[in-house]
């Protein structure tokens, strides 16, 4: 259950930044998991709204974005965008690259 830790990560995090600026509800918040994250996101959702009741994102508006992954070319010497880890270098066609381990990031809180 990796998206459910991940779940509870994410509420730490808004918990944390309710009390620090003192908020009570939170009206939306914007997530991102890169397509080379590994992250399920229907998984995620589903785990988010299992325990968002009784936290400040219980009717929040959730938006889970899927930007291509990022890596390092070993080929071509320069940072590339690939949507899977089976995915060829754009530039090369070659498979020599090392994708960052950039997991799920909180990019947005928009809060009353
Ligand atoms: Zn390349």
């Amino acid at each position: 259950m990796h998206e459910l830790s991940l779940a509870e990560g994410v509420v730490r995090i808004v918990l944390d930044s309710a009390k620090a600026e003192s908020f009570t509800r939170v009206r939306r918040l914007r997530l991102s998991a890169s397509k080379l994250s590994g992250v399920e996101i229907p998984a995620l959702r589903f785990a988010l709204e299992a325990i968002v009741p009784g936290t400040p994102l219980d009717g929040a508006r959730i938006q889970i974005d899927e930007p291509p992954g990022c890596a390092w070319c070993f080929n071509c010497n320069a940072n590339i965008e690939v949507a899977s880890r089976l995915d060829a270098c754009p530039r090369c066609g070659g498979h020599r690259y090392r994708a960052s381990e950039e997991g799920l990031r909180v990019v947005e809180l928009e809060v009353d």
